[in-house]
């Protein structure tokens, strides 16, 4: 028997990212047509001032495969990462920034991984150059503390760049915490999680 392939929904949360948006899609759909599975890309525009709301619009309006989700006014990172998860109907979902931080061509090794079975698959910047002093060392005191006080093992230097299955989407639907960790969300919910390095 024939089987539909799988739908792959990546979230992009932005902010004021007209430099940098059409190029991450761009990239995106480059490195995506080349999977198996169908995809989506889902731009979730939190309170944008700047030209990228009117550019992610007229892409959306222009391709089937690309949509658009405007937030009322800016909630954050978090809050608009989470409303791209509530919305997406993939069978997996990809998180990641629109800034060019997250590299799409990492996105078909979180696939592979995905298609060995792992339900969260989280990536791993093996250096964080390009990034401040002041930035790496905030981060490395941020995550040495929340290690600390918190029980859940939130891996060091990955940022919400990940793939999350279909499953831990919907468990994270009845997670109704409002101030979210998303990444540290993602590791408590469970599930079979993995690890990719770039
Ligand atoms: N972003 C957002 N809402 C905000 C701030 C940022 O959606 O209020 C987006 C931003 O456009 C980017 C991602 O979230 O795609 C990460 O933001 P940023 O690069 O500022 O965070 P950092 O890289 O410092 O963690
Ligand atoms: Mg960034």
């Amino acid at each position: 028997t024939v089987t539909d392939p799988r739908k792959v929904v990546v979230v992009v949360p932005f902010l004021d990212e007209e430099e940098s948006l059409p190029v991450l899609c761009d990239r995106l759909r480059g490195v995506l047509e080349k999977e198996p599975e169908d995809f989506e890309l889902l731009l979730v525009d939190d309170g944008s001032r700047d030209g990228s709301a009117a550019w992610a619009a007229a892409c959306a309006e222009r391709e089937p495969r690309v949509k658009l989700l405007s937030l009322s006014r800016n909630f954050g990172h978090q809050l608009a990462i989470t409303a791209g998860m509530d919305h997406a109907d993939g069978d997996a979902v990809v998180i990641m920034d629109a800034d060019l931080q997250d590299p799409p061509e990492v996105v078909p090794e979180l696939l592979r991984s995905w298609r060995e079975g792992h339900e969260v698959v989280y990536a791993v910047r093996t250096s964080r150059r390009g990034e401040s002093w002041a930035k790496r060392l905030l981060a490395a005191t941020f995550y040495k503390t929340f290690r600390r006080m918190a029980s859940v093992d939130v891996p060091l230097d990955a940022g919400d760049f990940r793939l999350v299955d279909r499953q831990v989407i919907d468990a994270l639907k009845q997670v109704r915490e409002l101030h979210r960790f998303v990444r540290g969300l993602t590791c408590w919910v469970g599930f079979s999680q993995s690890a990719i390095h770039y």
